[in-house]
């Protein structure tokens, strides 16, 4: 591409496609609009759950599984419990539409990287690396919490549809700006992206992050797990060699930021534990 024209090119009209892409972005945002669980929060969801389930699922089979039967018995039998907490959770919290604990496919997947994930449809996976982070029940019961929550949140299938949004917005800034010369419509490309991953996308990421720790301490304590391990945890997770990024273009809260929340919400989820405690005692 050249960087600088010498001609200024002639104004053209946004083409019809352009407006076409906006106004169905507009009409299927306003049918699309869903609350998050437990924050009520308003986010879009333009994809098809089933779409999505369908993806996870290939997805899934095609990824390396450990032959770990203690460790895999171990993280299903503290899954089913979180699963049930999430499905029946009250106040708004749950979901009841999510498969029922007998339907998700579980598997250790054969990686030494401490991480985990759950996805439409009923699928986690927890990997091998992450055994060395996770001495206690409590602590696999503090990632299923948070991974669970993601699908109850549909963050999936939002981050999809932000993927749609944005892509529709740069066609028409590029469309906007393309009677400019070069180098201006490359400045107003370039803000655009930046403006996009770093206003819109990214600052989205740390909510469902935060979203997700959110809900993930409801489960936990719900399904009989102490939600005071949840600190614990993300302290241990946070001195994991390679596990920090800086905040501002990390995904993730940092740290510290993520303790100092989890730590606000530890009253509350005590509670919901403490009831728990005296329902079923034998826990
Ligand atoms: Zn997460």
């Amino acid at each position: 591409m050249k960087l600088l024209r010498s001609q200024p090119r002639r104004r053209t009209p946004l083409p019809n496609q352009v407006v076409r892409a906006f106004l169905l972005l507009f009409a299927a945002a306003l049918c699309a609009c869903r609350t998050v669980p437990g924050t009520g929060r308003s986010q879009l969801n333009l994809a098809s759950e089933s779409a999505l389930s369908e993806q996870a699922s290939a997805a899934f089979a095609q990824m390396p599984k450990a032959n770990d039967p203690a460790g895999l018995a171990r993280v299903k039998a503290i899954a089913l419990r979180v699963i049930t907490a999430a499905r029946t959770a009250p106040k708004g919290y749950g979901d009841a539409t999510l498969p029922p604990p007998a339907a998700w496919e579980i598997a250790i997947i054969n990686d030494d990287k401490p991480n985990a994930f759950a996805m439409p449809g009923g699928k986690i996976g927890f990997n091998s690396g992450m055994f060395r982070l996770t001495p206690t029940d409590e602590d696999i019961a503090v990632i299923l919490g948070h991974e669970v929550a993601h699908v109850v949140c549909r963050h999936g299938n939002e981050r999809v549809s932000q993927g749609i949004a944005a892509a529709v917005g740069a066609v028409a800034v590029d469309q906007a700006t393309r009677d400019q010369s070069a180098e201006k419509h490359q400045q107003a490309m370039a803000a655009y992206g930046a403006v996009a991953t770093l206003g819109v996308i990214l600052p989205f990421s740390r909510s469902h992050e935060s979203e997700a720790d959110q809900l993930g301490v409801v489960y936990m304590a719900l399904a009989g797990y102490n939600p005071a391990q949840s600190v614990t945890f993300w302290q241990r997770f946070s001195k994991e060699p390679g596990a920090r990024m800086p905040e501002f273009l990390s995904t993730h809260p940092s740290d510290q930021t993520r303790i100092q929340d989890l730590q606000k919400l530890l009253p509350m989820a005590q509670k919901i534990y403490s009831a728990q405690q005296v329902k079923a005692p034998a826990r």
